[in-house]
């Protein structure tokens, strides 16, 4: 049983939308079991699109297509679908109804063409649309599953969870789910996670893969073909097994982000932070205060961009200041333990480099980033980073650094007991 996902819309071919869509539907999909063999990006162009259901539904269990079921021109899908099943669409009072409540509700006001989005495939059904106004339509026909779904995130995603699923898990009962979890790592590459845990790598079930992000990696350990129960069990040993290999590396699981991780450990430990950023230009703080109750942990941020606030407002001695752009230990170093004392904070951060995608000195190359942590107790400590990349990517590799250094320093100082 396989599944092909049809994304729909010549903005998608123009590359002027991101098809989040297919994404998402192909992740959803593998949750409950379902393989998806092909995914296909056709434009409003009625005959590609024509022969593009024609394809998919010979080939596939589950075509899903999304986009293209507006009221204007251009939405040609429902009658692309219908012509591909060589069957008529009809005007469906029920699918109209919805619609109709909807404007109601809303305080819209419906124009003549709406009603064109209320016609369903004969023998099909139609499927309501709570937050748009486009319904979402599908037909089951030889076996073979066929839906309709609006091209707007914010509308196909609840109607996917709260009809998709359901209706697939009905018609396909065999279906076996992956269970999974995806483990967080910082302060290793991709290449040293493999290596590291290459044998289980290799292993058909539970599998494990390793995705790499900016600064992190993302592991993966999947097992299908049994119940729940066996499924966690299998997937329990195998994430024991990981964490024992990588330590401290493995900072979250599943959702959790580094900076949930680092909210949970300063909570328990009872510190309090304050970060200094230059290159970062507040990505960090960003990051930090994402998290519900950081304000217990979390109290100053500055962005000391410009060589005279770092002196001014942060007592860095000019020279300092002016030394390869302060792109020097001693700038990081004396941000951190300003920012703390301005602060009155356990623990003080600060970033200080060449984001790109000019600048670097003859010494301090073009990626150079100096991360300053400061402890009340432990002092200062400095780490340095060259990762030249484009700008937006360089900044985030650097906060993802400096965020995983200040982790680091917490599991090694405190112990990561939760
Ligand atoms: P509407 O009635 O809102 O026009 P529709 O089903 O006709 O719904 P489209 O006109 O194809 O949908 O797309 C509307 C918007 O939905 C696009 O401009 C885009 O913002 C978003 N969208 C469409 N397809 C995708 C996709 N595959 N991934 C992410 N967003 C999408």
């Amino acid at each position: 049983m396989h599944a092909e996902i049809l994304s729909i819309g010549t903005e998608l071919l123009l590359g002027e939308i991101t098809d989040t869509n297919a994404q998402y539907i192909s992740s959803r999909l593998r949750d409950i079991g379902v393989n998806v063999y092909r995914r296909i990006t056709v434009g409003d162009n009625p005959g590609r699109l024509l022969s593009a259901f024609e394809d998919s539904i010979q080939r596939a269990d589950v075509v899903i297509a999304t986009g293209g079921l507006g009221p204007t021109d251009d939405d040609v899908t429902a009658r692309c679908l219908a012509l591909a099943l060589k069957r008529n669409l009809s005007f469906d009072e029920n699918a109209w109804d919805s619609m109709r409540k909807l404007f109601i509700e809303r305080r819209w006001t419906s124009t003549g063409s709406d009603r064109k989005q209320a016609y369903i495939i004969d023998g099909g059904f139609f499927i309501p649309n709570h937050v748009g106004t486009a319904p979402g339509q599908g037909i089951m026909i030889d076996g073979k599953l066929a839906l309709l779904l609006p091209g707007p995130p914010s509308e196909m995603k609840p109607m996917f969870e709260n009809y998709v699923i359901p209706l697939i898990r009905e018609h396909f009962p065999s279906l076996a789910p992956i269970h999974y979890v995806n483990l967080n790592i910082a302060g290793l590459g991709e290449a040293r996670v493999a290596e590291a845990l290459a044998d289980l790598l290799g292993c058909p079930n539970p599998t494990v893969a390793p995705y790499a992000g900016a600064g992190q990696v993302r592991l993966r350990i999947a097992a299908h073909g049994c119940d729940k129960g066996e499924a966690l069990a299998m997937i329990s040993k195998v994430e024991k097994e990981v964490r024992r290999r990588l330590g401290h590396h493995v900072y979250g699981k599943n959702e959790e982000t580094l900076e949930m991780a680092l909210g949970t450990l300063l909570g328990r430990i009872g510190l309090t932070l304050a970060v200094a950023e230059s290159v970062t230009g507040g990505l960090i703080c960003h990051r930090l205060t994402e998290v519900p109750g950081s304000s217990k942990y979390f109290k100053m941020g500055m962005v000391a961009y410009s060589p005279k606030v770092k002196i001014a407002n942060l007592g860095v001695p000019p020279e300092v200041v002016y030394r390869d752009q302060s792109v020097n230990e001693e700038a990081a170093g004396s941000m951190a333990e300003s920012v703390r004392l301005l602060a009155g904070t356990d623990l003080g951060l600060a970033t200080t480099g060449f984001a790109g995608p000019e600048g670097g000195t003859r010494d301090e190359p073009l990626g150079t980033v100096y991360i300053g942590l400061s402890h009340k107790k432990a002092g200062i400590s400095i780490h340095k980073l060259i990762y030249p990349s484009s700008r937006p990517r360089a900044k985030a590799y650097a906060a993802q650094r400096a965020l995983y250094v200040l982790y680091r320093f917490l599991v090694e100082h405190y112990g990561k007991r939760r």
